[in-house]
């Protein structure tokens, strides 16, 4: 079907492919889950029924559940096969089970596995040609006796012809195989062969489309596929189009928003090229099996928007939707501005429109709403009256099609232009991620651009967890002539931590708690949030105990207690403390021993003068060489090694600096053996170093 718009200096046509959309099997698959659903039933699909995230996400809301194998079926749940199919094993899973089936397999499909069935069953070897991942391959293989091979391609086919060549062989193909491959598999099969079968079993679904979008790519000066990102037959439309002209590959015609600048800059340069004659530009629109109607409908109308927006000067039928908002219409034109009344809501993607003409009104959901996660019954009810625009007339079809977004977005702009003017934070939701950023939709319905660099998140992160988030952003930028905004969250952002710094600084003083997230560790300290403003947590700070690096003892993404050390007002450092006073193992050490309690300690270090031993965690003591033994030692190591438990006397404990002396001679002598002399030493505690205690104990 071909339509165009008729503008003052330049024409061009839009033309949507013969076959493009949901095949049968697809349709037909889709239509059998929702009336499952609206009969009441509980409902599982095996894996999504239809490559679209929207369509799946509708049947999802509706409450249909995806599983991923038959022993996830809930008692009584209905499962619905999709049009892929599957193994014959699955069908008896099922049978045992006894949940209710309803089976969408394709008739195509079946047929394979009719073929599959018998040609196995006469005992010829069956070779099949697809992708061996592919769950319709693999439910096509579980119809056979265990003679099936997969082969992707021509070169396998040949590897396993030159391998072993069976005597009675049968040859089929995965519905969506590409014919040109087939053709060639054909070939390579040696022509005398006795006893071999060939079904070609591939779809004219896929075949058509692909044919259909070779030959309007061959005569478009640039095409759009619509269909989800891993439809497989999508992907063979969009190779099949790159061949012959620039093609974009889309999944939701919102991305075209994000598009809107390639594509016309594309369709600029096809209508310079110099030997060009014709001054028609030729724009084609295509899409994979998987993709519904009402998204094909979306696309053309987006593209409509770009070329009469960005390429062409508005004639005197585009109509200033502000000149004619008092008028009354008799005849409906593009641009009008028209009352009309909800007549149906047609399920979850058009409400039809009474507009008391001829023709008949309708709105998809995207011109609604931007807001993809209501439904039309969100939004309106039968008798509603709405404010519309009129954004296409088509006589042939006698149908008009209306949006209530952009009358909404109209109104909207007033505010977005206030808001740019005053440099007023909006609130809105973030409803798609779009090449280049995100769009977010305001409260009174307006599309805003927000590039990536303004959304607040590093670089390299996925804009995508800020889908559906209510996000506050400012206006940066407006072309009032083409009612585009983009705003930024960054921007807001900043000013919400330059605030929340000025607060901080204002009121923080030393000693001030905080409950904070560590966001950095370096060699020498922990950057903590604490909320707006970072602060550094020195390494030494964060424990008791030696620790060699901040890492040790916290990671990125905790959050600890932290307490102001100091403050600097001027060069806005600020230093933090996070271990506690009272947590301090000295403190609590004087607190519970005292010279001459007997201890047990546990060998931690040997040293030429001695060995250090623990009495509790972080507090080591030091027993002196002449005070390892009743007998004269010369080397510590014939006496104690680390890990050792000894049971000593606390000779001493200094204080001041810390170091605690310790005896085994001593204790040996109070629990009762003769001969013991006491000379305490003085040691260290632990922070002191080795070279330090060596010339205190001498
Ligand atoms: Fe059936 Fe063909 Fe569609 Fe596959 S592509 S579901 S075989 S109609």
């Amino acid at each position: 079907m071909r339509g165009g718009g008729a503008v003052s200096a330049i024409r061009y046509t839009l033309t949507t492919a013969k076959s493009a959309g949901f095949c049968f099997g697809v349709d037909r698959a889709v239509k059998l889950v929702y009336e499952a659903l609206s009969a009441g039933k509980q409902v599982a699909t095996l894996g999504p029924v239809v490559h679209n995230d929207a369509v799946v996400g509708d049947l999802l809301e509706k409450g249909a559940r995806i599983i991923s194998q038959v022993s996830e079926l809930r008692e009584g749940e209905t499962l619905i096969i999709r049009a892929h199919g599957v193994s014959r094993a699955v069908y008896e899973e099922l049978r045992q089970r006894g949940n209710p089936v309803i089976d969408a397999t394709c008739p195509f499909v079946e047929r394979i596995h009719r073929i599959v069935e018998e040609q196995s069953a006469a005992g010829r070897e069956v070779f099949i040609a697809g992708d061996p991942d592919h769950p319709e391959v693999q439910g096509i293989v579980g119809f056979g006796t265990g003679n099936c091979t997969v082969f992707r391609d021509e070169t396998e086919l040949k590897y396993l012809i030159d391998r072993t060549l069976p005597k009675r062989l049968a040859l089929t193909a995965q519905t969506t195989y590409n014919k040109i491959s087939w053709a060639d598999c054909i070939k390579a099969l040696p022509a005398d062969h006795p006893d071999l079968q060939i079904f070609d079993t591939i779809c004219n679904a896929t075949a058509a489309r692909q044919s259909d979008a070779d030959a309007l790519s061959r005569e478009s000066d640039l095409m759009i596929v619509a269909g989800g990102r891993h439809s497989s037959n999508t992907l063979k439309l969009v190779d099949v189009c790159r061949r012959n002209c620039p093609t974009w590959h889309i999944d939701d015609a919102r991305e075209m928003f994000g598009l809107a600048d390639e594509i016309s800059a594309a369709a600029r340069e096809a209508l310079a090229k110099p030997q060009r004659s014709d001054p028609v530009l030729h724009i084609g629109i295509t899409a994979g099996a998987s993709t519904p109607a009402h998204i094909i409908k979306e696309v053309q109308t987006y593209m409509s928007e770009i070329i009469d927006t960005n390429i062409t000067t508005p004639d005197s039928e585009d109509v200033s939707f502000v000149d004619e908002l008092e008028k009354t219409f008799k005849k409906i034109r593009k641009g009008d501005r028209v009352k009309g009344i909800v007549a149906s809501i047609s399920g979850n993607s058009e409400v039809m429109v009474d507009l008391g003409a001829k023709q008949t009104g309708y709105i998809t959901l995207s011109e609604l709403t931007s807001d993809t996660s209501k439904k039309p019954s969100d939004l309106v009810a039968v008798g509603d009256e709405l404010d519309l625009v009129v954004i296409q007339v088509n006589d042939a079809e006698g149908t008009v099609q209306l949006s209530k977004r952009r009358v909404d977005e109209m109104i909207g702009f007033e505010t977005i232009l206030k808001a740019k003017e005053e440099g007023t934070v909006l609130e809105g939701t973030i409803v798609s991620v779009v090449k280049g950023g995100l769009i977010a939709v305001t409260t009174d319905g307006v599309n805003v651009f927000i590039p990536a660099s303004h959304s607040g998140l590093r670089r390299d992160a996925d804009l995508n967890v800020l889908l559906k988030q209510t996000v506050r952003f400012k206006i940066i930028d407006v072309n009032e002539q083409r009612r585009r905004a983009v705003g930024s969250i960054r921007e807001v952002a900043d000013a919400d931590r330059k605030a929340a710094e000025e607060r901080f600084w204002a009121t923080a003083k030393v000693g001030d708690v905080f409950t904070g997230e560590v966001k950095s560790l370096t060699n020498y300290g922990a950057f903590v949030d604490l909320g707006g403003i970072d602060g550094m947590v020195h390494v030494s700070e964060l424990s008791w105990s030696r620790i060699h690096q901040p890492s040790d003892v916290v990671a990125v993404g905790d959050t600890i207690e932290v307490y102001i050390k100091a403050l600097n007002p001027e060069t806005r450092r600020i230093s933090l403390g996070h271990r506690r006073p009272e947590d301090n193992p000295w403190v609590k050490f004087v607190q519970n021993y005292a010279v001459g309690d007997i201890v047990d300690a546990t060998i931690v270090s040997i040293t030429a003068f001695g060995a250090f031993a623990r009495i509790t965690d972080g507090i080591d003591g030091l027993i002196h060489i002449s005070q390892l033994s009743e007998q004269r030692v010369t080397n510590v190591k014939d006496v104690v090694k680390a890990g050792d438990t000894v049971t000593v006397k606390i000779t001493a404990i200094d204080e001041e600096k810390k170091r605690i002396s310790l005896s085994i001679r001593a204790a040996l002598e109070e629990l009762g053996t003769e001969n013991a002399e006491t000379e305490s030493e003085e040691v260290v505690y632990s922070d002191e170093t080795p070279a330090d205690d060596a010339s205190d104990a001498e």
